[in-house]
């Protein structure tokens, strides 16, 4: 069997709590440079994929290779995440007390294994690259407000630059624009195509507007796997996506 170069596929995959499948026989595939938006009703299995994608939690059957041959099922998470798999939480959870700069360096101080740590003297390298991830955030302008006074869709996009900061090869967000107004639900609609320009993304949301202004790919997942995939006019003119989530 041949297959074309993937990020990221899931082959077959299944897991079960306590005897219900949260996860039923899940195959997808994420290819390099890749933005792919992932939409489910409730419950879908969603959050059980991502989990099982950073080793969260391990799958009883299937496969889950990275990069076409390393086997993720068989990576505890903290070598997941040394491999360039990144993930955002829905809710923020950057250091409140300090500044927007301080969060990008204690950030790119944690991606080379130095835990809360400001007491380096940054190289012109280290510098020049936190000032590119205020720039693709778009936060240059409030580098050194601190992260306590910054609005909640400024704190997602800090938050977003921080695994930024660890050079992730896949980035997962989950409900990035939950909460977040309009004006800022379309500023990153913006940013995450950015950041696809040099990086694989996949995004979990249930906000069609912003899922229809991505213009990607789209997956929907229900009961454990995937009930259509496809442009978002094709996904959401399907009957089964229609029964089974958007009519709901
Ligand atoms: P989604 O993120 O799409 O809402 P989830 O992945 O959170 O869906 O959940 C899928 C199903 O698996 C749900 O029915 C949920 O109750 C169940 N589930 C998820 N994690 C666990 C767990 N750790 N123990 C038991 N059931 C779980």
């Amino acid at each position: 069997e041949t297959r074309t170069k993937s990020l990221l596929y899931l082959e077959d995959v299944s897991v079960s709590f306590d005897g219900f499948k949260a996860i039923n026989s899940l195959s997808l595939v994420i290819e390099p440079g890749e933005l792919r938006a992932i939409i489910g009703p409730n419950g879908a299995g969603k959050t059980t994929m991502m989990d099982i994608i950073t080793g969260k939690t391990r799958p009883d059957t299937g496969k889950v290779i990275f990069e076409d041959e390393i086997d993720l099922t068989k990576k505890d998470e903290a070598d997941i995440a040394q491999l360039g798999i990144g993930r955002k939480f829905q809710k923020p959870t950057v250091f409140e007390s300090h500044t927007v700069w301080d969060n990008l360096e204690l950030a790119l101080n944690r991606s080379r294994g130095v835990f809360a740590t400001l007491f380096y003297t940054l190289s012109a390298e280290d510098k020049s690259r936190i000032e590119e991830i205020l720039s693709t955030i778009r936060m240059t302008h409030r580098a050194h407000e601190y992260a306590a006074n910054l609005s909640h869709g400024q704190k997602q996009w800090l938050e977003i630059g921080m695994l930024l900061a660890q050079e992730p090869k896949l980035l997962l967000v989950d409900e990035p624009v939950a909460g977040m107004t309009d004006a800022e639900t379309a500023e990153t609609a913006i940013l995450l195509r950015e950041i696809a320009k040099t990086r694989s993304v996949v995004v979990v949301e249930h906000d069609m507007g912003f899922i229809r202004d991505l213009g990607v790919k789209v997956t929907c997942l229900a009961e454990g796997s995937v009930l259509a995939e496809g442009s978002i006019d094709f996904v959401s003119s399907d009957p089964k996506v229609i029964e089974n989530y958007l009519g709901r």
